[in-house]
């Protein structure tokens, strides 16, 4: 039975990872652990930005790959960009096996806001399962409340819900994974 893992970079609020482990493991129907030794994310930092390259922390996950991995997320509480976008909530690997989702930019104190953990925690979900389905082929969704939807800021994530939509769902099973 192969597992889905999940990488804690940097320093990850314990709570976080402890509540998104079974989250995931009943969108997915796929056992999740945690992976104990966590990537420390420094030798990705870029200090003009402030913000850490979600690419080259996608490349070095690869190393953490075994023979049980069915997938490996990695859960992280640094701003992550690429070099075309001024941040990413979260990117992955087309087709797999690595993701990446940032909770940086996902709770309320971001934005100056009284901190609600529990909506945090949603929005992670909500993420983390989407980074998911990229790496099992899905594209983006025209549906805003499909998990696919597309988001570029907070308000986005919180209209969509935590599931695939039916025609998404469906697609899991075309791609034959
Ligand atoms: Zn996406
Ligand atoms: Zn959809």
């Amino acid at each position: 039975m192969k597992l889905l893992e999940l990488l804690p970079i940097g320093n990850v609020d314990g709570r976080l990872l402890m509540e998104l482990g079974p989250a995931i493991r009943e969108a997915f129907h796929m056992p999740c652990e945690v992976i104990p030794r966590p990537l420390d994310p420094e030798f990705a930092f870029y200090g003009e930005r402030q913000q850490y390259h979600s690419s080259e922390l996608l490349e070095r996950m690869q190393y953490f790959l075994s023979r049980g991995s069915w997938r490996i997320l990695g859960v992280t509480s640094v701003d992550l960009y690429i070099p075309i976008l001024t941040f990413v909530f979260g990117e992955a690997q087309m087709g797999g096996p690595c993701a990446i989702v940032s909770a940086h930019r996902l709770s309320q104190s971001f934005y100056g806001l009284p901190p609600d953990a529990e909506l945090e925690g949603h929005r992670l979900l909500k993420e983390a399962v989407h980074e998911i389905g990229h790496t099992l082929n899905l594209t983006h969704c025209d549906d805003y409340r499909c998990v696919m939807a597309p988001s570029h800021a907070v308000e986005w994530i919180d209209l969509k819900e935590s599931t695939l939509c039916p025609a998404c769902y469906g697609q899991l099973f075309v791609s034959g994974d």
